[in-house]
């Protein structure tokens, strides 16, 4: 009786302690379990297994947005239940997105009046924003075509081969062919003049990127918008441009306002960029942007009826969370241009530091842009010995997560790192993050190189080597 209950007792308290009862075997990662567990447990289970992801704050990999204010938090987490689709329900959400969708219209210089709506949708990202611009370039195109009695099966886009992946994946999934301009030793982004030389009548639009992935450079979009006016001229096509300003969106207004990449250049006739990028937001939103009504051919919108009036929709999917859409609502009023330009101006100073830093080691060449996004992409001068995805990986141990990558074609012999510099990273991580570089270095440089490690030492040394770059190397960027 006595050995029973003190049995149970045992029994209850770690199990309300600790999960322990639950993990002493090892969760099914197949099938649903049979039977239920306290919610206790299957929080803390969870969560710990969440522990061996890597710190988002260290994560200098991402563009993304990885801290917002408590005050927005509380917002997010308000209307977490809240389905953005629901509009006659939620009016009030909607009337965010549009105001959301207004003011980044005027902030690309849409032509717009003091009072007109602008043609734009919120997205869950850059992506969907890019589909959603392609597809109504592909439908503008065919329909033009297919008035004038011409073949419409050949759509193809220019790009520079610097692009983002998700403009392959509209390429595959939607059937259009993507010319890509070569890039070279040096120049990491697409040549205006090349680009406007591989347009022909198939051509249904060149995207332009303002802040390439790969080294935050800003490609010159006021070139193309003049080589491809002259181009169109002599040809009578009119083929149009876009800009993938996922980053560079949030960024050229506030830090570059002369700089002319928008609405101001006639030939631009939609934008994405990024919401959860500089637009400050936590991952899941996007926007992308159109000229003017004409831009969206009117067969691609559906309309809802939303309170009994018309709610034009163009999205891939149907529900999704509101909780961006408002978060987004809240940095452009809580900080307004002033918060943004500090802000933008504060990383920029930071990126700064860094590449200083990086510089007075002497070991690097620095292959970003001072006035593209705030980031630092740098090779090493001497890889011989040891590579940059070695470095990569060595960083990690600090709890650093910094990229290391190839160039596309035709720089593929040269490799970066990659550190991108968000509103989170202060001064004192940029300096600290210098100090371990050099530490990695001086490790690396202690270490026997590559190549004898593969020829001279033992064979298990050798393969835990080829294992440990080879894993770096298979870590993609985002
Ligand atoms: C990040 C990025 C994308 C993809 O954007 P998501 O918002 O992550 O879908 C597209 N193009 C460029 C230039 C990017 O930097």
């Amino acid at each position: 009786m006595v050995l029973s209950s003190a049995a149970s007792k045992s029994d209850e308290s770690i199990h309300s302690t600790f999960a322990s009862r639950y993990v002493r075997t090892s969760l099914p990662r197949f099938r649903m379990p049979e039977n239920s567990i306290p919610k206790e447990a299957a929080y803390q289970i969870i969560n710990d297994e969440l522990m061996l992801d890597g710190n988002p704050r260290l994560n200098l990999a991402s563009f993304v947005t990885t801290w917002m204010e408590p005050e927005c938090d509380k917002l997010i987490m308000a209307s977490i239940n809240k389905n953005y689709v629901d509009m006659d329900e939620y009016p009030v959400t909607t009337e965010l997105q549009n105001r959301c969708v207004n003011m980044i219209a005027h902030l690309f210089n849409a032509p717009l009046g003091e009072s007109e709506a602008a043609v734009g949708v919120g997205t869950v990202g850059s992506s969907e924003a890019i589909m959603l611009a392609g597809l109504a370039f592909k439908r503008k195109w065919q329909n033009k075509r297919k008035a004038q009695g011409l073949p419409c099966d050949k759509p193809n886009i220019v790009t520079g081969a610097n692009v983002q992946v998700c403009w392959e994946k509209f390429a595959r999934y939607f059937e259009v062919e993507l010319k890509e301009v070569k890039l070279s030793e040096g120049y990491y982004v697409m040549d205006p003049a090349k680009a406007v030389e591989m347009v022909d009548e198939n051509t249904i639009c060149v995207a332009a990127i303002l802040g390439s992935t790969l080294n935050g450079e800003f490609e010159d979009v006021k070139l193309l918008n003049d080589r491809l006016t002259e181009k169109n001229a002599k040809t009578g096509w009119d083929t149009p441009i876009h800009v993938d300003a996922a980053s560079g969106g949030f960024i050229a207004p506030f830090l570059y306002p002369e700089l002319e990449w928008d609405f101001r250049l006639p030939l631009v006739k939609s934008i994405n960029a990024s919401g959860h990028k500089y637009g400050l937001v936590y991952a899941g939103i996007g926007w992308c942007i159109w000229r003017n009504k004409e831009d969206l051919p009117e067969e691609l919108i559906f309309h809802i009826n939303y309170l009994g009036a018309d709610q034009p929709t163009f999205t891939l999917n149907f529900s999704k969370g509101s909780s961006q859409i408002i978060a987004q609502y809240y940095q452009l009023i809580r900080l307004g241009f002033e918060g943004y330009r500090n802000i933008m101006e504060n990383c920029q100073e930071n990126a700064m530091v860094l590449k200083a830093g990086l510089e007075q080691t002497g070991r690097f060449n620095i292959v970003s842009k001072d006035d593209g996004v705030p980031l630092v992409a740098f090779s090493l001068k001497d890889n011989s010995r040891h590579d940059e995805f070695a470095v990569s990986e060595f960083l990690r141990r600090f709890g650093w997560i910094i990229p290391a990558y190839t160039m596309p074609a035709d720089a593929q012999h040269i490799t970066v790192l990659r550190v991108v510099i968000r509103e989170d990273f202060s001064r004192t991580l940029a300096e600290r993050l210098v100090l371990d570089i050099e530490k990695a270095l001086h490790e690396l440089d202690a270490m026997p190189c590559k190549k004898d490690m593969e020829n001279k030492i033992t064979k298990p040394a050798a393969i835990a080597w080829k294992k440990l770059v080879e894993n770096s190397k298979n870590k993609g960027i985002c």
